[in-house]
């Protein structure tokens, strides 16, 4: 068995998935030392992050929120412009389609929000939309919201690519290894305890995904994580799909997509969730293992028909499918506890983990400054829920409706 690479460190990130590798990564920008970053798994980015469709979307309904993309999106480009292990970031901007009126006045709001933020995105025409994916039907369509700095990556490489440029800065990895305690002295933490030992540390964070509930829970702390189960197919590939055309979002029919493999990537949110119960499996089982469910696929497809017949039958190569986590309240958790001071929270990604890493990663930094927090980051903090009475039928029926309206409508 491979040793622990020391004792003592200042940060101890549990779990290198998207989330995980981009906190660190943003811990080591900004001058931070003595970081381990451990994982179970025999490699980073292999449990929720491998299965991600991989967008990265800017335009969000806060400027908060639009800005944390942002920050993300400007995270991507620089690695892929100068890390050795590139996370394959393809900026071919997004198209947003608009079957209805509620629809057309959301995306007005939404490019509001992002004039405000210096964020480029414009109302185009039909024509020019259908240059930039022609073989889309856009006969139904109402309205186009396009924003020429969205794109995709591929979410494996994104988490390689943050390992590789942590190390190049000194960040070490352990991985095979799974944290099974938290050591807590005078209501500090002080410590991490693992299946190879132990190591002392100032902060222990928890970017643990469908697992951040019971590693919240072994520093004592009952966190809202409800795992819901979330999944996309991917066809093979078909002539006339180029990897260039811009990622897709329809609102009205709750589906998004991308070219992929040569084919088409198609996910969505269906209206009746399907959750899991972090509370029913153990630190030291893996969530319920997910079947592809063609009923709910189906739907995906059929729907879709509308603007793009040849989805129809289709012959599918892949389905990505996993547990992302939502909260009650549709908001990340970020930030340390003041309950127990030293204990970090990075989790609750409400399905944009990969694509708000870089943003998470920036944010968690800041929780952790001398300076005064915005009121925007004080919001997320984990006492949110610790220090105040909630109880887990309502958090759950909450965190499925953040799911089921994704998109900000009703279906
Ligand atoms: C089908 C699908 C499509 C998606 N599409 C997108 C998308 O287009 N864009 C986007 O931004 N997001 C997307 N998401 C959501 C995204 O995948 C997640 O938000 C993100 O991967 C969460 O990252 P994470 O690091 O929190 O979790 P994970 O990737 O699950 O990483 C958690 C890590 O913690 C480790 N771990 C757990 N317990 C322990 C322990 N005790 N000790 C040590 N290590 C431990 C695990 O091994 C794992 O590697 C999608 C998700 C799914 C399922």
């Amino acid at each position: 068995m491979t040793e622990l690479p020391g004792t003592e460190f200042e940060f101890v990130v549990i779990g290198g998935g998207a989330v995980g590798c981009g906190v660190a990564y943003s811990l080591a920008k900004s001058g931070k030392a003595d970081i381990l970053l451990i994982d179970r798994a025999d490699d980073v980015g292999t449990v929720t992050t491998s299965q991600g469709a991989g967008l990265a979307g800017q335009m969000r309904s806060s400027v908060e929120r639009t800005k944390l993309a942002m920050h993300s999106v400007q995270t991507f480009r620089e690695l892929q412009a100068h890390a050795a292990v590139e996370p394959d970031w393809k900026e071919v901007g997004s198209l947003r389609l608009a079957l209805s009126d509620e629809v057309v006045a959301q995306f007005e709001a939404l490019k509001g929000v992002a004039d405000h933020c210096g964020l480029e995105s414009a109302m185009i025409h039909i024509a020019e939309a259908k240059e930039r994916w022609p073989p889309m039907d856009f006969s139904e369509v109402k309205a186009v919201l396009w924003c020429p700095s969205d794109g995709y990556m591929l979410p494996k490489s994104v988490a390689s690519s943050y390992r590789h440029e942590c190390e190049r800065m000194g960040v070490q990895f352990v991985t095979s290894t799974s944290v099974d305690t938290i050591e807590i002295e005078d209501g500090y933490v002080t410590g991490v305890g693992t299946d190879r030992g132990k190591l002392r540390c100032r902060y222990a964070i928890n970017a643990a995904g469908a697992h951040a509930y019971h590693i919240g829970q072994l520093a004592g702390l009952e966190l809202p994580i409800v795992p819901v189960r979330h999944e996309y197919f991917v066809t093979v590939d078909w002539d006339g799909l180029d990897p260039q055309f811009p990622c897709f979002r329809v609102p009205d029919l709750t589906l998004y997509g991308r070219v992929a493999d040569g084919g088409m990537l198609l996910g969505g949110w269906e209206p009746a969730a399907l959750h899991t119960d972090p509370r029913q499996f153990p630190l030291g089982a893996k969530a319920p293992p997910i079947e592809p469910d063609w009923n709910v696929l189906g739907s995906f497809e059929d729907k879709m028909a509308q603007l793009f017949p040849a989805v129809r039958g289709s012959e599918k190569s892949r389905v990505g499918k996993g547990w992302p986590t939502f909260t009650p309240d549709g908001q990340f958790i970020i930030g340390e506890s003041s309950r127990v001071p030293g204990f970090v929270m990075a989790g609750g990604c409400n399905a944009h983990g990969i694509s708000g890493s870089g943003g998470i990663g920036q944010l968690l930094v800041e929780s952790l400054s001398d300076e005064p927090s915005s009121s925007y980051l004080e919001g997320l903090s984990p006492d949110r829920f610790t220090e105040t009475e909630w109880d887990w039928a309502e958090a759950t029926s909450r965190a499925r409706a953040v799911y089921e309206t994704y998109y900000g409508i009703e279906t």
